[in-house]
């Protein structure tokens, strides 16, 4: 059996797709936005993904297309099909991880449990939703939005007047319930086109400034029905959508003990980083098997917590590896992953895995090591 995996988008999601690809021996190559990108350690093409005819071409002598990111546009993704090309996760799903008030519809529509939202196309209508809703919403872009980009909790419709302006005729904003959450969770589930599906455990994400900082897993202090509770949501999503590949739920755990669903993701994912070590099967394997229709691996931890800590940033004066020595010789127990990304001030530029049995040694040992990368 030989086989070739393409990847759509050239970041850190694509890079770290490459290792586990090279243990099984499957051929990656990779379509980047530019060159010397994260995932450029793979066969790279570099061309724009919103280009027809480019994607076309990468496609050409690849078994199967699937993504580092969501935002190849429909006519595009249509394009592929039409061609014949297989593609994981399809246009149908990416529709609704592309757009989040299709989302909330498709979801609705489901019967899972989400915030209170509404569509909204003027300041009258956001108003209103506002003054049935206490006088605080979060309003969001339905399109394009990324760790809290695009995301503004507003007291009044005049806050998110720069938004409104700018809506194009029969465009909408999305307005959701300020949800009062105790804490904040993922669920990721595999799916197979053929329907096998596998739920990794439940996690507890900390998210700072819009953006993941630190994953637990599994999500300690877990009502007794709560890993059940997220199993059966992540599992209903990826089949009511026709999920393929891997689905990351981001999800709300509220003050009165509900799940609530706040986005989608379609590929492998931030919360999911701790699986490298930390399960059986690590998401990025998981994902590669399930868009080639493989069976699936064993989502089981393979110890009782794992953690992740992302390194935002990075050091400005040397480079993420000049720090390596440090971190290997005092943590000789945790797993470091580099991006090869330009350090930024707020950007994922790598992330440190712990594992063990102890949850607050474990949560100290990745938080020393991945202090050790910040400046
Ligand atoms: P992005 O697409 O940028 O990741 P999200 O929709 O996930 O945007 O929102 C980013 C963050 O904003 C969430 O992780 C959460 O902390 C907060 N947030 C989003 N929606 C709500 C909501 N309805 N109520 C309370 N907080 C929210």
């Amino acid at each position: 059996m030989s086989v070739k995996v393409g990847v759509v988008g050239g970041g850190q999601l694509a890079r770290m797709m490459i290792a586990p690809a090279v243990e099984i021996g499957i051929e990656l190559s990779v379509l980047a936005e530019e060159p010397d990108m994260a995932a450029g350690l793979a066969a790279t093409a570099v061309g724009d993904y919103r280009d027809a005819q480019t994607v076309l071409d990468f496609a050409r002598g690849v078994d199967v297309v699937t993504f580092d990111h969501e935002h190849v546009p429909q006519d595009v993704l249509a394009a592929l099909v039409a061609a014949g090309v297989a593609v994981h996760p399809g246009p149908g799903p990416l529709a609704f991880a592309q757009d989040k008030l299709r989302m909330r519809e498709r979801l609705e529509a489901l019967g899972m449990p989400q915030p209170e939202w509404a569509a909204v196309a003027d300041a009258a209508q956001l108003q209103a939703f506002l003054d049935a809703h206490g006088g605080r919403a979060v309003v969001k872009t339905p399109r394009g939005g990324y760790d809290g980009k695009g995301v503004r909790v507003v007291r009044a419709a005049a806050e998110a007047a720069d938004w409104l302006g700018a809506l194009g005729e029969g465009d909408r904003l999305l307005v959701e319930e300020l949800v009062d959450f105790v804490r904040e969770l993922a669920q990721q589930v595999a799916r197979r086109p053929s329907g096998e599906l596998r739920a990794y455990p439940v996690v507890e994400t900390v998210q700072r400034g819009g953006v993941c900082a630190e994953v637990i897993a599994p999500a300690p202090h877990a009502r007794e029905r709560l890993p059940e509770v997220a199993a059966g949501i992540g599992s209903a999503i990826a089949e009511g959508l026709g999920v393929t590949g891997m689905l990351a739920v981001e999800l709300f755990e509220t003050t009165d003990d509900r799940l609530l669903v706040n986005e989608l993701a379609m590929r492998p994912h931030n919360s999911g980083h701790w699986s490298q070590e930390g399960a059986i099967t690590g998401q990025f394997e998981q994902h590669l098997r399930a868009v080639l229709d493989l069976p699936l691996g064993d989502p089981s931890p393979r110890a009782p917590w794992s953690v992740m800590v992302n390194i935002l940033g990075g050091p400005t004066e040397d480079a993420l590896t000049d720090r390596l020595p440090r971190v290997f010789a005092e943590h000789p127990a945790v797993k470091v992953h580099t991006y090869g990304k330009a350090p930024r001030p707020g950007r994922k530029v790598g992330h440190v895995n712990a594992t063990g049995d102890d949850l607050d040694a474990v949560v100290y040992e990745a938080r020393a090591a991945a202090a050790l990368f910040a400046d």
